[in-house]
This record gives C-alpha cells, sequence and structure tokens, in this order.
C-alpha cells in the first residue's frame, strides 16, 4: 500500500462543485485583484479568529515582515523566536535588518516561556511565537512579559488556524496575528495568500496602506510600501474552504486520535498536548531516537513521511557562515534529529490510517 504524506487532490475532491463554480463565477466577474471577495473573505476570517480586523496579503512570509515593517522593527532592534522555527519567521525578522534572539522549544515544540523573560534586552522589540505543528503556545506569560517590557508579540499561525489557548483563537493574543493559506495549510488555497488579523485599527490601516505600494489614493503615496495583495480568486476559494473548516477540523481530529490511540511501539514517542491548549494537528509529530531508520523503514513500506525541520534556523548556511558552535540550542538541535511527520490530510482513508499504524507499530531496530 502506497500512502503519501499529503494529497492536495483528494482535498479539492471534497467540494470540488462548490471550488469550482466560486472561480468561474470570479472569472467571469472582470475583477481580480482587491474587490468584494476580498473585502467578504477578511470580514468571515477576521469573524473566525475572534478580532476586529483582518487584511488580506499575496502570503505568510509577507504577513510576518509586513507586521514587524508597520510596528516598527528596524536596524538594531532584537526580535525573540523560538530556535526551532520556520526559516520564514526568522527572515522576517532579518528582511527588517534586526537580529534574531533564539528561546528553545519546550515538550510541546513551541517556546519556552519559562526562557524568555531571560532574554530580554533594551534592544528588544517583539516576540514571535509560532503555534507550531498546530499546536496553541500557552500565552498568558509570555502576553504578560510583552506588557511589562512594553515588548510587540507577533503571533505566526501558519500552522494553526483555528488553534486556542484558554479559549480564544491563536492570532487574537497578539499585536498582529500572522497566517498563510499555502496549499497545505489547514485552511490553504489554490496558490499563494496570506493574512494579518489585529485588534487595533491603525496597524490595520498600516498594513492595508503598505500592502497596496504604500498608497491609500492611488498614485498617491504616502510611505514606501510593497504589493502583496490576495488575489479575487484565492480569497474566493478560501471562502468556501473557511466554510467547511469545521468538518475538515473534526476530520483531523479523527485520524489524531486515531494515531494516538493505535501507535504503540517503545522506540516512538507520540505528540502531547499542553494545558489549556488546543491543536488543530497541521502536523502528526512522532519523535524517535532512530528517527531516519524509522523514515527509511517506512519508505519501504511505501509510507511518505517528512521532516519538520531537518536544519534549525540558525544552523543554515544563510545564516550560520559556518560559525555555529555545535550545542549552542541543544534542544533545536535534538528536534532537528529526531522528529518525523506521518500523514494526515482529509481525505486520508481509514485503511491508510490502520496501515500506517500497524508498520510503525512493528517497527524495530
Ligand atoms: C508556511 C509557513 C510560513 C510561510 O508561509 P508562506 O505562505 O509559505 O510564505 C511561515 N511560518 C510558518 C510556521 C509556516 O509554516
Amino acid at each position: 500500500m502506497d500512502v503519501l504524506v499529503n494529497d492536495l487532490n483528494k482535498q479539492f475532491e471534497l467540494f470540488k462543485n462548490e471550488y469550482e463554480q466560486k472561480a468561474v463565477e470570479v472569472l467571469r466577474s472582470g475583477w481580480y485583484v482587491l474587490g468584494n471577495e476580498v473585502k467578504e473573505f477578511e470580514k468571515e476570517f477576521s469573524t473566525f479568529t475572534g478580532t476586529d480586523y483582518c487584511v488580506g496579503v499575496a502570503n505568510g512570509l509577507d504577513a510576518l515582515w509586513i507586521s514587524l515593517r508597520v510596528l516598527g522593527i528596524k536596524q538594531g532592534d532584537e526580535v525573540i523566536v523560538q530556535s526551532n522555527a520556520y526559516i520564514a519567521t526568522v527572515l522576517a525578522i532579518t528582511m527588517n535588518d534586526a537580529t534574531p534572539v533564539y528561546v528553545e522549544p519546550n515538550n510541546f515544540h513551541n517556546i519556552d516561556d519559562s526562557l524568555v523573560e531571560q532574554q530580554i534586552t533594551d534592544k528588544t522589540k517583539a516576540i514571535i511565537v509560532t503555534h507550531l505543528y498546530g499546536q496553541a503556545t500557552k500565552m498568558d506569560k509570555i502576553k504578560s512579559l510583552c506588557k511589562k517590557y512594553n515588548i510587540f508579540l507577533v503571533e505566526d499561525c501558519a500552522q494553526s488556524h483555528g488553534a486556542k489557548y484558554d479559549e480564544i483563537m491563536t492570532g487574537a493574543w497578539g499585536d498582529v496575528g500572522c497566517f498563510s493559506f499555502y496549499p497545505t495549510k489547514n485552511l490553504g488555497c489554490f496558490g499563494d495568500g496570506g493574512a494579518i488579523v489585529t485588534n487595533n485599527s491603525e496597524i490595520a490601516d498600516k498594513i492595508r496602506v503598505f500592502r497596496n505600494y504604500g498608497s491609500k489614493t492611488r498614485y498617491y503615496n504616502e510611505v514606501c510600501g510593497t504589493n502583496s495583495r490576495l488575489d479575487e480568486i484565492q480569497a474566493g476559494l478560501l471562502r468556501v474552504k473557511l466554510s467547511h473548516l469545521n468538518e475538515l477540523q473534526e476530520e483531523r481530529n479523527k485520524i489524531a486520535e486515531k494515531y494516538l490511540n493505535g501507535i504503540s511501539n517503545n522506540l516512538v514517542s507520540l505528540p502531547r498536548i499542553d494545558e489549556k491548549c488546543t491543536t488543530v494537528w497541521h502536523q502528526f509529530v512522532i519523535e524517535s531516537k532512530h528517527r531516519d531508520e524509522l523514515m527509511n523503514y517506512l519508505e519501504i513500506k511505501g509510507i511518505q513521511t517528512i521532516i519538520h525541520y531537518p536544519v534549525p534556523p540558525f544552523m543554515q548556511e544563510c545564516y550560520n557562515n559556518g560559525e555555529y558552535v555545535k550545542g549552542t540550542y541543544p534542544v533545536a538541535e535534538l528536534k532537528a534529529n529526531e522528529v518525523l511527520s506521518i500523514p494526515i490530510y482529509n481525505g486520508l482513508s481509514i485503511e491508510a490510517q490502520e496501515y500506517v499504524i500497524r508498520m510503525i507499530n512493528e517497527f524495530k531496530i
């Protein structure tokens, strides 16, 4: 049996008619950029996240770097970020010429809130938390540190559409919440897309101007902005998917439950969920000291898996210049060697789930 790690075609098939109808509707409308679909999606997505404002942008990286730019992050500033972050989160910092300051993750793969305060200096301007693999980060302590030291709180919600901490949606905790709608995300479109949510009208206005060349009135530019707009067709398709996101989430929850109840092997540890946190199971990440052997074994059995992520940002060639001293961020290094994402996606058959469970349970060294 062959099991892909993700299958976007299956997701499309689930609501094929609605997607096709919407795409044709937008094509026939004669309006393709920043129109009614974007406006409606922004309304619906701010309602979904429980925030006052949403601004669509071109992708998740743009959501992050534009947010930092609009918050005034610049050269000489420090931004705290977890050491096992995805590269985009760190690029957003360095694209603004600011300096990433790394904090190690906890047992739930999110930033360890007990290690944050010791990294705060008078240069610290923001903390970015990523709700990694779909699980909300514990927010209360981080939020109160941001208040205490007058630091911006930025959430990277690219993997956490719909996840909550203490009943409040990810994206609604920070000064801004940054989302990606890349096709593999839980709320994915059919190309690139992104959005920023906020409760602050001034920040929302600035982002709205910045994403469209820094121009509020056409051809009059107040700031040097960029072109980062969400397409009408993607916004329309996102509206269709958002209307089904609850049922899609139920399906992911069921798969995760089946894995949690079914996988049992001393060589493998299962994902854990922190107190008051929910996860939307963007990834189902297992850990093993024998990760590489496990990955090869599963591949031979026809089961595709991926590593999120094999190289932490501070060890990437683009950042370290070969100067990284091994052991500086041991937790992130360890995770890079032990994590493995197994297949979880809408449309994954029960037979495939059972096959994955059986094969992992039969793994030995
Ligand atoms: C996908 C992702 C991004 C970037 O989103 P793009 O739309 O690909 O630019 C940023 N952060 C995290 C955690 C992601 O998973």
